[in-house]
């Protein structure tokens, strides 16, 4: 049994799109009593972090989409007080309420001290319950339910904070993580690895051809057996050649055959064995260390039970 950390903080479920929307605060309690119901959340190291600082979230978004969401964010207030709308628009699916910039810190956050705590050797390996999600967020735009990139944040604060020099992405969320790509693309200490249904959202972002990005478009209706191929195809080789020194995940599970924001046909089955493949690779170089970030995941029931078979093999139970 591994010493897994389950980081989620209060605040991430404050930050919500506006009725109806499907990244909604719900998707953190349905993982969470479904942890307890299964009795999971027993063996987890639950932990709430500190919010990221600026200069840690500036490891991979340029200064100005900073301070220009956290203007947003201060007008919003304003205009709230006065009477105003209470979301600001970011793009047609994405918006911002008054507690956005909070979440986002807090999401951030999360990662960055499951970094430091899987790297001081305080937990073999951790899930971050957070939202919002990140791996739609480019350096310099928000967009696609996402504002900071936990991920590639946590990824870039290994490197530099903690001296690293190898590690690796892996994101397995339907839609293509084209804001980890534009951060990290050409970056050759990160290797990311991921599947994506395509064409889907995001359409039309450009695409990099940059050697460390091993990003596999599959077509919608793709089920898990082929998955699986593909990883072993693509993704393992690529993972041993570059002996990442920790594993960052960007765990979407939004590409079960369940979720309507979707149209591929993964099972839990398939989550449990795409984290099993990922820890053996970790377990070779990267003495067990994963830091896995919630991503997408929609449908709540698929989801909490998606999460916990991932949560499952990461605490090797
Ligand atoms: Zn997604």
């Amino acid at each position: 049994m591994n010493k897994t950390g389950y980081f989620t903080h209060p605040d991430c479920r404050k930050h919500e799109m506006g009725a109806g929307h499907p990244e909604c605060p719900e998707r953190l309690d349905a993982i969470d009593d479904h942890f307890h119901a299964t009795g999971l959340r027993d063996s987890l190291d639950r932990r709430e972090a500190d919010p990221a600082s600026l200069a840690d979230i500036e490891l991979a978004h340029g200064r100005m989409h900073v301070a220009a969401l956290r203007g947003l964010s201060d007008v919003l207030r304003e205009e709230i007080e006065a009477g105003g709308p209470t979301h600001t628009q970011v793009d047609p699916d994405t918006s911002l309420n008054v507690h956005t910039w909070d979440a986002a810190l807090r999401a951030a956050g999360a990662a960055l001290a499951a970094t430091d705590a899987v790297m001081a050797g305080e937990l073999d390996n951790a899930f971050c319950a957070v939202r919002p999600p990140g791996h739609h967020a480019c350096r310099d735009k928000a967009m696609g339910f996402c504002f900071f990139n936990n991920v590639a944040i946590a990824a870039k604060y290994a490197l530099e904070r903690h001296g690293l020099q190898r590690v690796a992405i892996i994101d397995f969320d339907v839609h293509h993580g084209n804001g980890t790509e534009d951060i990290v693309a050409g970056d050759e200490r990160i290797l990311m690895a991921s599947f994506y249904q395509h064409p889907f959202y995001p359409v039309g972002g450009a695409r990099s051809n940059a050697p460390n990005l091993v990003n596999v478009p599959v077509p919608a209706h793709t089920r898990g057996m082929d998955v699986r191929e593909i990883v072993e195809m693509m993704w393992i080789h690529r993972l041993e050649a570059h002996a990442p020194q920790m594993i960052f995940i960007s765990a979407g599970f939004d590409a079960h055959r369940s979720d309507d924001l979707g149209q591929m046909g993964l099972m839990e089955q398939d989550f449990v064995w795409i984290t099993s493949r990922i820890m053996d690779v970790a377990r070779r170089h990267a003495g067990g260390r994963i830091v896995s970030c919630l991503e997408g995941g929609y449908n709540l029931g698929a989801l909490a039970r998606s999460a916990e078979a991932h949560v499952r093999v990461l605490a090797g139970l």
